[in-house]
């Protein structure tokens, strides 16, 4: 039972206006749930929708979509879940109907985008029914709450990589040395691949990238990036490449970087209106396989979790800073600096 009249949410007004409100709790309808949020990640995609706005989150919108918490209320019918438990949960899930539902492409559910969970930033957030019978999940108590807030991008490079399918025997590179890009290294690693090279900018996510365990590291504004990467596997070039920095100057680069024979995932969307050419000779002759995953089926969130619980993929070591809910506003600005990987938000 949520005693307080008044609780903390945090509303986008428009790109770079954020305002923390004071708001009544929310109240649990049939089959939804009301979380006391322990903890909410920061994600590429706020800092994209705080600096440009967002096309899915039309402003004022409240804000923020991975979290983890205790639940607090229980609405009408919900029978899985009681207050007091610990819980982790993706913010969107699939109408299990639709076109694509039946054919196992559940993201691509209209319904995904339409009903995302949004306002993990506060104190209390409202989990939609969707969401409590498809996507969330008990957290068990040795996993801290943070590395549970980040099921939903684990389960994006889960999802992404079983597209991908990388060997144990492969050369891998990721583009993108941002929290994305260590979080694919951390699974690659998990996975058993021989070799990872993460090509990036920043002198800080570089030497993470190497505390997390990266192989080779790759500045790619020095001179001597190209000759690096061309020289991986014998120097064939990387069998898969995996593309996390959402520019089209890394798409256009990971075509060229690939093997022939192999595999690139274009994993960063672009902004709006971009494209890409591609070399036919190239494609064709160099027989490249081009993947482009989007968002998470509920069988990769599954998965995700169970490599979360089992410590198979300690995602938390992306997590690089922690802040009260209260500084909402000066962790964005840090986020712009890019000196920052994830920074856990607790109310
Ligand atoms: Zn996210
Ligand atoms: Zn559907």
């Amino acid at each position: 039972m949520i005693t307080s009249e008044q609780t903390r949410q945090a509303v986008l007004l428009e790109p770079g206006r954020l305002e923390m409100r004071q708001v009544r709790p929310p109240r649990p309808g049939p089959g939804e749930l009301v979380l006391q949020v322990k903890c909410a990640m920061t994600c590429g995609t706020d800092l994209k929708a705080y600096r440009r706005g967002h096309p899915m989150w039309p402003v004022p919108t409240p804000f923020g979509h991975e979290f983890a918490g205790i639940v607090a209320e229980v609405g009408p019918g919900v029978d899985t879940f009681r207050p007091g438990d610990e819980l982790m949960a993706a913010p969107t899930a699939p109408c299990g109907e639709c076109f694509f539902c039946r054919r196992g492409q559940e993201n691509l559910c209209a319904q995904t985008m339409e009903k995302m969970v949004l306002g993990a930033y506060a104190d209390y957030l409202l989990v939609g029914a969707h969401v409590v019978g498809r996507n969330a999940f008990r957290k068990p108590p040795e996993l801290s709450f943070e590395e549970a807030a980040l099921l939903e991008p684990l389960a994006c490079v889960v999802h992404a990589q079983s597209l991908a399918c990388p060997a144990a025997s492969e050369s891998v590179l990721i583009i993108g040395a941002g929290p994305f890009g260590l979080l694919h290294m951390l699974l690659l690693r998990a996975r058993g691949v021989r070799e990872i090279t993460v090509a990036g900018r920043g002198a800080q996510r570089l030497e993470w990238a190497r505390q997390l365990g990266a192989d080779l590291v790759v500045d790619v504004t020095q001179a001597a990036a190209e000759r690096m990467i061309s020289s991986l596997n014998d120097g064939y070039g990387p069998d898969l490449v995996i593309e996390c920095t959402g520019q089209v100057s890394g798409w256009t680069d990971a075509v060229a970087r690939v093997r022939r024979g192999g595999r690139v995932v274009f994993f960063g969307g672009c902004p709006l209106n971009t494209s890409i050419a591609l070399d036919t000779r190239r494609m064709h002759y160099d027989n490249l396989t081009l993947l482009s995953p989007f968002h998470y089926r509920p069988v990769d969130v599954e998965q995700a979790y169970e490599l979360l619980c089992r410590g198979t993929v300690s995602a938390a070591r992306i997590v690089t800073a922690r802040r009260p809910l209260s500084e909402l506003g000066s962790i964005f600005e840090m986020l712009q600096s890019g000196t920052v990987l994830k920074c856990a938000v607790i109310p």
